[in-house]
């Protein structure tokens, strides 16, 4: 699946935080279990939030206004596609960006979503660096990974239709010449899992993914004895403390353990944040060799550096701050002197 969305042109209407991007087409490739094409979807959709389109939008995926004027609502075409997809379909994209959007149309035009909570889903792009480059991180764009495996132009790139042409076309190969990395799934997290029964818990087989139900805010979640236990890949169970939490960069955090039976572990947490301040986290859990843990070690005690120089600078601040302050007094003193007159 590909989408195109448009965008404010002026960033003034009020709709803005709450759907920053209106989804303006939907392109679709459907693949059987056999990875071959058996139908397609494409249909253009006319905004209403944003009914004039960002210049920069116009200028990317060719489309004219005139030509949106024609497309259906979208409360009708995503009707349309759900039909379309059938019963419990696994969605395909270049990229974590088209089912973010989606959800967060389908709940801005109060459609039912894709799914409650987060959204499992074939991430092609992450896929392809994980089949055909050496960097498995490495995320490039569709053109070029069309390219980079010969396969032939014959639609044009930037509309919905041609880029989940190009989509299906690169995963059909993947699956095809790498189907063990199709195990590597993706989850959107738009919308968090509501009860600890949503929660998500996935097994690749090198480490274990969990993500976690909602929490109110940021210092529920980092309190909480589940979230902060570390645990062991193969066995799910707490285990002995061999480095406590850090955070190396404010936005994760690291930690690493001992099992008995399975060894080394380490667990990375990252906190996913929703606008009314709650919380979901996404935990990791990795098996490592003794190097690995000496490199956390060394983490751990340069983030302990950085904290102790941090709380030092605070301190030195809050000194500053008294004797700015006695500074003031000492100015009103001579606003408003004490004997005013005593020079006339
Ligand atoms: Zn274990």
């Amino acid at each position: 699946m590909d989408l195109e969305w448009n965008q404010s042109s002026t960033g003034r209407e009020p709709e803005v935080a709450k759907l920053p991007f209106e989804i303006i087409e939907i392109g679709a490739i459907k693949l059987n279990s056999e990875y071959e094409m058996v139908s397609e979807f494409s249909e253009l959709i006319k905004p209403i939030v944003y009914p004039r389109l960002y210049h920069i939008t116009s200028k990317i995926i060719h489309i004219q206004m005139d030509e949106l004027a024609r497309g259906g609502r979208f409360t009708d075409i995503s009707d349309k596609f759900r039909d379309w997809c059938g019963d419990d379909p696994l969605i395909c994209t270049w990229g974590p960006s088209d089912v973010t959007e989606l959800q967060r149309n389908l709940r801005f035009f109060d459609r039912p979503l894709l799914n409650d909570g987060p959204v499992k889903y074939l991430d092609v792009q992450k896929l392809f660096a994980l089949s055909y480059d050496k960097d498995p991180h490495n995320r490039i764009s569709l053109e070029r990974a069309v390219d980079q495996i010969g396969i032939e132009k014959d639609i044009p790139f930037h509309r919905a239709f041609g880029d989940a042409y190009y989509t299906a076309k690169i995963l059909v190969k993947i699956c095809k010449e790498h189907p063990e990395k199709l195990k590597f799934v993706s989850y959107d997290v738009t919308f968090p899992p509501a009860t600890k029964e949503d929660e998500v818990f996935a097994d690749f087989g090198t480490y274990t993914k969990q993500i976690t139900r909602v929490f109110k805010d940021r210092e529920a979640a980092l309190t909480d004895k589940g979230v902060m236990q570390i645990v062991c890949t193969k066995c799910g169970k707490p285990i002995k403390k061999r480095i406590g939490w850090f955070s190396p960069n404010g936005k994760q955090f690291m930690a690493a353990g001992f099992c008995d039976v399975h060894g080394l572990v380490k667990n990375r947490i990252r906190i996913q944040k929703y606008d009314d301040d709650s919380v979901c986290v996404i935990k990791i859990v990795k098996p490592i060799e003794n190097e690995g843990l000496m490199r956390l070690q060394e983490k751990s005690a340069r983030a302990e550096e950085l904290r102790r120089k941090r709380k030092e600078a605070e301190k030195k601040a809050k000194e500053l701050g008294r004797t700015g302050e006695q500074g003031r007094v000492r100015g009103s003193e001579k606003r408003f002197p004490k004997e005013p007159f005593k020079k006339r």
